[in-house]
């Protein structure tokens, strides 16, 4: 008995020889009724046993079809010009259902003749994961003679087949796993399971997600959220705020920078921190022009200190993923947990209130860098705001009117400026602002 995952392929052989006249089979008992007497004479005879034969008939169910099917398929490949004697295989799948099955007849060996190679009839590529019986028989009442049993299992690419409870826990009677293989233990969401690390081959079981350690059998996490002060309304043990179906955790850690590749595919990379540079999921670098120009922005902000709050950092750490687009529009929505970002737009200074150009421009990336203040606030404070947004709009007659509302002069006064003031950009006292072609992120003369 072997165990076969979709995509194996096998060959089986044998040599087989007999000699004289070939002999018509005796009345075989049913194979089903000999299993039937070996379990009833030999273990359920022994006094006590109820719980085994509680089983015998969900054994008989459940093998009983299988192998009526396969022996009637048996039968009637018999010709009896040789002996009643097979090569026999049967795959059952997982759940031990018959799935398909086949016999090769020993050959008419006449006298004189030496032993014969015979060679299964097994598919060409196994169609299901599950247990691939091979075995030889004889039913004739004359001795055949099987020698050198030959298997060959060419393991296919297939290493095993997961389903997961949408908290991650694995349904091990739905999923299986290819026999001799390393296992894999980059599971669901692609992280670690930490799984026989122990000596005695017991394990913690935990998903390992950087951060913090995942329990998938209570969706909770082993520790709580180090940002837990941000997200009040939640427990801060939740996995994904109790919405695995919608939310994922990547690594608790990242500003993704969403892109289209080479062949028109819309891919992501991920901003790692301290590298400074954009990764793929897999952990290599990415290579393109937009985000070719936000990595470029972000370390330009992040490489000369500019960033006194720490927010980019703060973001890279969030629970939330901010993600970074491309866009050409002139007014886009700002705040979410979408940035939008165009490389060759900077943004023109005015004077107070007036609408004067001051002849003095901020750059693409300081403009990024506003944008993700912005994405800051909402994810830290969530759109009902402490102090920033329960009166957002200046009335006319306020003095810091010329903000528009206290989430600007908040970015502009605490994010902007200081940044401005550190990469050698103007600082400004206003969010008036329009936008300035330009031919690279960091331009600003
Ligand atoms: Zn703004």
């Amino acid at each position: 008995m072997l165990r076969v995952m979709a995509g194996d392929t096998l060959t089986a052989s044998t040599y087989t020889w007999y000699s004289g006249t070939p002999q018509a089979p005796g009345t075989q008992p049913s194979l089903l009724n000999s299993i039937g007497t070996l379990f009833a004479d030999g273990v359920l005879g022994v006094p006590g046993s109820k719980f085994i034969q509680v089983q015998e008939g969900a054994l008989t169910t459940a093998a009983g079809p299988a192998l009526t099917s396969f022996l009637s398929a048996k039968d009637a490949a018999y010709s009896s010009a040789a002996p009643k004697a097979f090569l026999n295989w049967a795959l059952l799948d997982d759940r031990f259902n018959y799935v398909t099955g086949g016999v090769t007849q020993v050959p008419v060996i006449t006298s004189g003749q030496n032993k014969q190679v015979i060679t299964s009839n097994l598919p060409s590529v196994i169609p299901k994961n599950g247990y691939l019986y091979i075995y030889v028989s004889n039913e004739s009442l004359q001795d055949v003679f099987f020698d050198n049993v030959t298997i060959q299992h060419h393991r296919g690419p297939l290493l095993g087949e997961d389903h997961y409870y949408s908290f991650g826990l694995a349904m091990a009677g739905i999923s299986s796993q290819a026999a001799g293989k390393l296992e894999n233990k980059l599971k669901y969401n692609g992280k670690e399971i930490q799984h026989k690390e122990f000596s005695d081959g017991s394990g913690l079981e935990w998903t390992d997600y950087g951060a913090r350690m995942y329990d998938n059998q209570i969706g909770r996490w082993m520790v709580i959220d180090p940002l837990s002060q941000k997200y009040r309304a939640l427990s801060p043990y939740d996995y994904v705020a109790d919405d695995p179906l919608k939310l994922i955790d990547p690594n608790g850690k990242v500003i993704a920078i969403a892109y289209v590749d080479k062949d028109g595919k819309k891919q992501t990379a991920y901003f790692d921190y301290d590298k400074g540079i954009a990764e793929n999921k897999k952990g290599e670098e990415v290579k393109n022009d937009f985000v070719d120009n936000v990595v470029k922005s972000l370390d330009y902000v992040k490489n000369n200190n500019a960033d006194e709050k720490g927010i980019i950092k703060a973001l890279v750490d969030k629970k939330k993923t901010v993600t970074i687009k491309f866009t050409t529009e002139k007014n886009h929505p700002i705040g979410g947990t979408t940035v939008y970002f165009n490389p060759n737009s900077g943004t023109k200074v005015f004077q107070d209130n007036n609408h004067v150009e001051t002849g003095k421009y901020i750059s693409p990336a300081l403009g990024l860098f506003h944008d993700l203040g912005h994405a800051y606030d909402r994810i830290t404070y969530g759109n009902k705001t402490v102090d920033l947004q329960t009166a957002s709009t200046f009335k006319d007659n306020d003095p810091d009117r010329k903000y528009d509302n206290q989430e600007e002069k908040h970015v502009i006064q605490d994010f902007e400026n200081p940044a401005a003031v550190k990469l050698g950009e103007p600082v400004r006292t206003n969010h008036d602002g329009e936008d300035r072609p330009v031919s690279d992120p960091l331009q600003h003369n």
